[in-house]
């Protein structure tokens, strides 16, 4: 899917009535009545209002937003006004509530809370800045089931120090679980907060997805980091799907890349859990 795109329709129409306007100047007889109608439909409904409805899932209902450039926004279900509201206030679009989400959108909504891809889901992330947008599309690439941290998002985005930035940019995913910002916990590895309802959420739907909370939160507590194994001598974040292949006999713990690299292991090239230079 392209989270990265940039949508401006509203711009792109305006600059194609502009175009049509001045085109029409330069005409020497009045405009024959039936150019209008075409010209309408050439640019399309000019005040055309996204829409949004009520969507049953697994783990909530969900308010669901859609325009002509795909999903704009994913919500709770519990407070529809603030919903409409903050929309207006990002998009800059009013959206009005429909009888329905298209069929279309609810099997892509539910593959995506499933952790399946969904090619050709289109994403309309208007209002966002490019950080924010890479923030996201970074977020798009963490698997089922596994989580990152904060810190490991400012890295791959080459902004190792943003990492409050990139979290208040998550706090603002305006579509969650199509883009999975549950799956990105503090830095020091704890669950943390959750823009869509708080840790509880959080915590919810990473347990449906088959990651431990408790776990986690242990783990952290601890100061554990990494966790490698003495026979690939390879360390992972801990959910990384090789880690959890490893049997308890052989798993080893780490606090830090230093530590990892110390100990002659190396960093997991799948889930990546610390620039290779650290490794060095
Ligand atoms: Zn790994």
């Amino acid at each position: 899917m392209r989270t990265g795109r940039m949508v401006a329709p509203a711009a792109g129409r305006l600059a194609a009535a502009r175009d049509v306007l001045a085109g029409l100047r330069t005409l020497r007889e009045p405009a024959p009545p039936s150019l209008a109608g075409r010209v309408m439909a050439q640019l399309g409904p000019v005040d055309s209002v996204d829409s949004y409805s009520r969507m049953q899932t697994p783990l909530w209902p969900l308010l669901v937003a859609w325009g002509r450039d795909g999903i704009t926004a994913v919500g709770r279900a519990d407070d529809p006004a603030a919903f409409e509201a903050e929309y207006r206030s990002r998009t800059g679009r009013p959206v009005r509530l429909v009888r329905e989400v298209p069929d279309r959108l609810t099997r892509a909504v539910e593959k995506r809370m499933r952790g399946e891809s969904v090619p050709g889901l289109r994403v309309d992330l208007s209002g966002l800045n490019e950080f924010q947008r890479r923030v996201l599309a970074k977020t798009m690439e963490i698997p089922h089931g596994e989580v990152r941290p904060y810190a490991w998002i400012a890295e791959q985005i080459g902004h190792p120090r943003a990492q409050r930035a990139v979290g208040t940019a998550l706090a603002r995913n305006p579509v969650p679980f199509v883009i999975p910002c549950h799956r990105v916990v503090r830095s020091d590895g704890r669950i943390g907060r959750y823009g869509a309802g708080g840790s509880q959420s959080k915590r919810a739907v990473l347990q449906s997805e088959g990651v431990d909370p408790d776990e986690l939160e242990r783990l952290a507590q601890a100061g554990i980091r990494y966790i490698g194994s003495d026979t690939t001598r390879i360390a992972c974040f801990p959910t990384c799907r090789n880690a959890r292949r490893i049997t308890a006999a052989h798993r080893v713990p780490f606090r830090s890349a230093r530590d990892v690299t110390g100990a002659g292991f190396r960093a997991c090239r799948s889930c990546r859990p610390f620039p290779t230079a650290q490794a060095a």
